[in-house]
């Protein structure tokens, strides 16, 4: 008996070469309106649907192959004698193989389309199609990647495809097709938490390992939601690993919430700092730097040029950045590069690279350089638990309130390095305590187990930073004047350290029930304390 493919594709890609090959060896082929114009129009002979179904294509091309003659003859069991009886019955043949690409609801979704025009892209019949020939894998080849277009015509030429070949390719339909689902459903849901999570990801890149050389693992990318991390276009370097995306993506979020001037993505919190004082008008973005190690910044500044806030960022602690990654607001110029280069760094991202300092910076081998044109945009941040996922939007409340809390208020000059401080304290793993000077993280503490080991490492680690930039001419070796902790002060012994290394003014949410005893301290003991009502924890 003759056998019969059913070819109908939105992309015509690598179908001549399939539908002359099974025509040649003796196929008959049956296709869609658009599709059969093309294969017709190169030469192939093909039968039209139409006069499979016996009913034409309609309603704008809604309905072309949902018909019991297509459905039955992808469905029909070979080995089921009654099965093959029906189709005999029904005057009805068998589909052997099936190869569908979907209309690009995918694309389309990202396109500005209005609803009515994103609906047309919502493919009805190809799915079924495939999900009729998936179920009956045994008996039909399904095709859904022109990637499998020649290995499907060698097996058919040989005339042995292997069972686990079919078996294959239906499970890459159930992949995609659940995809595409999930891609609708995100579309026109409107809950941020839908009843069931619909995940619509890619495959972007095998990795070669996860966090450790034994554990695999691969990258995904959105299909519907455009992110900062697939619009990095790699200028130079090696294959990024698990670990770099992870600690890119940290230090891409947290250098950008200091603003991105080239797509004018103005600092996070930049509409709930009116409420507070002498930082109400939004001001210019600075430029700012980040270095990130082990997915927490082990340093972060802002500065009048890249050199002078990479200069700041690299003393807050020059041992660890040492294999980190450097991320920017700004594109990377010669005087920068030099600097960078001087040390090993995993990755630099930032908006652009001079061509002197990419002349610079290729020199070295082993680092990546990743131009970075997009800030992260307002997304959900999941986790993985055991049998399931955690799924939270993403922290982008700055606070909430500006309340002075002390019987003093925080000096003028004191309120950018506070807002830099809260800031940045969302980015550090909790608990977390940053302490600001002049615009420049000079203690990082972060990934304590309680909050009074985050200070101190934060207050021990600014006296060496301080300590360092006086003697190299680039700090007068005063202290640090801001405190900024991502949660609460459960006791008072915060505020004592902090007093005790010469903080002036401290940020925090507020919230404990001791908090009456971490005020007393700050006023005794001359500081201002102003709390914002948001928590930033990050663990
Ligand atoms: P063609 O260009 O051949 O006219 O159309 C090919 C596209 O139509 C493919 O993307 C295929 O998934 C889709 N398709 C096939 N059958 C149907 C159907 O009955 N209804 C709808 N809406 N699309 C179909």
């Amino acid at each position: 008996m003759k056998r019969r493919a059913l070819i109908s594709v939105f992309y015509k890609d690598g179908i001549l070469d399939l539908a002359s090959g099974l025509a040649g060896s003796g196929w008959e082929i049956l296709s869609t309106g658009g599709t059969a114009r093309y294969l017709q129009e190169n030469g192939i002979a093909v039968t039209d649907v139409s006069s499979v179904t016996g009913f034409p294509e309609c309603l704008d091309g809604r309905v072309k192959t949902l018909h019991p003659a297509i459905h039955a003859g992808l469905l029909a069991r070979r080995d089921d004698a009654k099965h093959m009886e029906t189709l005999e019955g029904l005057n009805l043949s068998a589909i052997d193989l099936v190869c569908v690409n979907l209309y690009p609801f995918f694309e389309k979704v990202q396109a500005g389309l209005s609803i009515e025009e994103t609906v047309e892209f919502i493919d009805i019949g190809g799915p079924t199609m495939l999900r009729s020939a998936a179920k009956n894998y045994r008996d039909v080849i399904v095709l859904t990647d022109p990637g499998d277009y020649a290995d499907a015509l060698v097996a058919v030429k040989t005339g042995t495809v292997p069972p686990e070949f079919k078996k294959r390719l239906a499970g890459k339909v159930f992949d995609l097709t659940s995809a595409y689902d999930a891609a609708i459903a995100r579309y026109l849901l409107d809950e941020s938490f839908p009843e069931y999570w619909p995940m619509s990801l890619k495959k972007s890149q095998t990795l070669r390992y996860g966090e450790n050389s034994h554990q695999e693992a691969a990258l995904y990318f959105s299909t519907d939601k455009p992110g900062a991390l697939p619009a990095m276009e790699q200028l130079h370097g090696k294959e990024l690993s698990y670990n770099n995306i992870r600690d890119l993506d940290l230090a891409w979020k947290a250098v950008c919430a200091n603003g991105l001037p080239a797509d004018g993505t103005l600092p996070m919190g930049t509409g709930e700092l009116a409420l507070v004082p002498g930082m109400e008008t939004p001001r210019d973005v600075p430029v700012c730097c980040v270095a990130v190690k082990h997915n927490t910044p082990c340093g972060i500044a802002l500065g009048k040029n890249l050199s002078e806030a990479y200069d700041k960022t690299y003393i807050c602690d020059p041992v660890s950045i040492y294999g980190g990654i450097v991320a920017c607001n700004t594109p990377v110029d010669e005087a920068a590069a030099e600097k960078m280069a001087e040390i090993f760094l995993e990755i630099i991202a930032a908006p652009d690279f001079t061509p002197g300092a990419l002349e610079i910076l290729k020199k070295k081998k082993n680092i990546r350089l990743m131009k970075a044109a997009a800030a992260p945009k307002d997304s959900f941040e999941c986790i993985a638990v055991d049998g399931g996922l955690l799924v939270q939007s993403a922290d982008r409340t700055l606070l909430e309130k500006w309340e002075v809390v002390t019987r003093t208020a925080p000096e003028e000059r004191d309120i950018p390095d506070m807002v830099f401080g809260i800031r940045t304290v969302g980015f550090v793993k909790s608990n977390a305590i940053v302490v600001v000077k002049e615009s420049a993280a000079v203690g990082i503490g972060g990934g304590q187990t309680n909050r009074i080991w985050a200070a101190e490492q934060a207050l021990g680690r600014s006296a060496g930073v301080i300590a360092a930039a006086k003697e190299n001419g680039s700090g007068d070796g005063s202290p640090p004047r801001v405190l900024a902790s991502d949660a609460f002060f459960p006791f008072p012994d915060v505020v004592e350290a902090a007093a005790a290394a010469g903080i002036k003014a401290i940020i925090q949410p507020g919230g404990s029930m001791n908090d009456k005893l971490s005020i007393e301290a700050c006023d005794r003991l001359g500081i201002a304390m102003v709390f914002t009502g948001t928590r930033h924890f990050k663990h």
